[in-house]
């Protein structure tokens, strides 16, 4: 890939970064709890709260099995892993045999469809930010999540952004150990961008695994609130930000400073 002009680079996170997905992840997990509860109750009764601490449990599970790992954010993986703990507090029920589990997920990603979607000014400072530096989103999520986000937020490469990274290219999650070399490493080999050489801006919605990642490595670090951590502050001195925008737009300024 050739250089832009500036040689700087901008690595933006996606969920709460680009758009909006974690308050709509939050609704369309209550909405998978309820449709839940609506089935099972043909069969056996099982309070909504119950249902919430089997996910609860079922989470918590899937983070410690994968310490920042790509499954750890697998959302069919957790509905999943919630009706197998369902399963084992309601006696006789068999409900892991895949039909409910279908209609699930497919409760889950109806709602987070309609629900999520990019900023109103993310595509316009995008396409601003793309005659400037080299942009790059890199998310969490898994291969298949990523995409699906992706065009959930219309987010189109050479147009938003240059490349687009996902965790599971990488193997490891941020803000996990090594992934900051893992991640130039896989920039230099596979699109010629030496992030190492360059002044780079990292922006993110959450100050423990963006924010944290950026000041490690000496990057400009902007926290965006937005989203359902609009209201999270740094825990330690290592979270705090260079600066901190309210819309996406204002990394413009930022960059032209
Ligand atoms: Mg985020």
């Amino acid at each position: 890939m050739e250089d832009k002009n500036s040689g700087e680079i901008l690595v933006l996170d996606l969920d709460g970064t680009l758009g909006l997905s974690l308050i709509p992840q939050e609704i369309a997990f209550n909405n998978a709890f309820f449709l839940i509860k609506e089935e099972l109750e043909k069969f056996c009764s099982i309070k909504l709260e119950q249902i919430r601490k089997s996910y609860s449990l079922a989470k918590r599970k899937l983070y410690r099995k994968y310490p920042f790992l790509p499954s750890r954010h697998d959302k069919n993986l957790r509905l999943e892993q919630t009706l197998a703990e369902i399963e084992k507090i309601s006696n006789d029920v068999k409900i892991t045999d895949g039909k409910l589990l279908e209609k699930v997920k497919k409760c889950y990603w109806d709602t987070f469809h309609k629900e999520a979607a990019a900023y109103p000014d993310t595509h316009r400072t995008m396409e601003e930010l793309m005659d400037k530096l080299t942009v790059i989103i890199f998310t969490n999520n898994g291969l298949e999540e990523a995409e699906l986000k992706r065009r959930i937020f219309e987010l189109e490469e050479h147009k938003h952004f240059d490349v687009f990274v996902c965790s599971e290219e990488l193997g490891v999650c941020k803000p996990g150990h090594g992934f900051y070399e893992k991640f130039s490493e896989l920039l230099k080999q596979k699109y010629k961008i030496n992030i190492s050489e360059n002044k780079v801006y990292m922006v993110g919605d959450d100050p423990e695994a963006d924010i944290r990642i950026a000041n490690e490595v000496g990057a400009i670090s902007i926290l965006i609130k937005k989203d359902l951590l609009a209201n999270k502050e740094p825990s330690k001195e290592i979270e705090k930000p260079d600066y901190v925008i309210f819309e996406i737009n204002e990394i413009i300024k930022i960059i032209d400073e």
